[in-house]
């Protein structure tokens, strides 16, 4: 198998309250354009784009809501595999900012401990905000997200957002690679190939995405000789990578 088949694939969410800027953020990250009267839904499930993290090439598969924003009408697809995840809310509306907190445990709840980021989008529009940035400062703090201020309008940060979260979700995978695994907790799957299902990266949106992408790169590393031996590969269970960890609600913001 080639090397290049083994390209990092990252399922990221965007959440947060309807008309805060989400299908926008997709569209000018993936398509670079932006678009006042953009239509509600978008078509397929993601949109996706390619970048380079400290020369690994990655693929960030960006999840669309398709305008369903109340926090139980999200289906289970949408979170399921998920690795990366943005909290979105707007500068001109409270509503959306208080919500965060409650996006946040919703995601935690579905996805367990995946790498986040909260955006505050719309700061073209400051001479409009509801919001103080001392109380966002405190939110981001207190929910232990970085921040990013961004204009999808003025494209402004949202390249960054989507940097940092492909290092952060990089990051937990290299811990993950080195961290050492007790037998009995593994079970050993038939390794395949994106040629070999026809999936393609989709193959990896799955729950097991992150155990293949990290048993992925491990092999395209190794890349010694034990053809005979590379038939099957380890995945642990997933309570164990997620550490069944939740992310408890520390704070509330009204
Ligand atoms: P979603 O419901 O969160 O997906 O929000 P949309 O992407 O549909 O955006 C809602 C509205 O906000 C649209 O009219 C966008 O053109 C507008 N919008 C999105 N991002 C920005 C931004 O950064 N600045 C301004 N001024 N408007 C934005
Ligand atoms: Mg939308």
């Amino acid at each position: 198998m080639r090397e290049e088949e083994f390209e990092t694939s990252i399922k990221v969410l965007l959440v947060g309250n309807g008309a805060v800027g989400k299908s926008s953020m997709i569209q000018r990250y993936c398509k670079g354009v932006f678009t006042k009267d953009y239509k509600k839904t978008i078509g397929v499930d993601f949109l996706e784009r390619q970048l380079q993290v400290h020369g690994e090439d990655v693929r960030l598969m960006l999840w669309d809501t398709a305008g369903q924003e109340e926090f139980d009408s999200i289906t289970k697809s949408y979170y399921r595999g998920a690795h990366a995840c943005v909290l979105a809310f707007s500068t001109t509306d409270r509503r959306s900012f208080e919500d965060v907190a409650k996006w946040q445990e919703k995601v935690a709840e579905e996805c367990g401990d995946i790498a986040m980021v909260l955006i505050q989008n719309k700061i073209d529009l400051l001479e409009e905000a509801v919001v103080e940035a001392s109380e966002v400062e405190e939110l981001a703090k207190c929910l232990k997200l970085k921040l990013y201020r961004t204009s999808v309008k003025d494209d402004y940060n949202v390249n960054e957002v989507f940097l940092y979260l492909a290092e952060r979700y990089l990051e937990i995978l290299s811990k993950m690679e080195s961290s050492q695994t007790h037998p009995s907790d593994t079970k050993t799957i038939g390794l395949f190939s994106a040629e070999a299902t026809g999936l393609g990266v989709q193959a990896m949106a799955n729950s097991e995405g992150e155990a293949n992408n990290a048993e992925m790169r491990k092999k395209t590393r190794a890349k010694n000789d034990s053809q005979a031996t590379e038939s099957s590969f380890q995945l642990r269970p997933n309570k164990m990578r997620t550490g069944g960890k939740k992310n408890k609600l520390l704070c509330t913001v009204l």
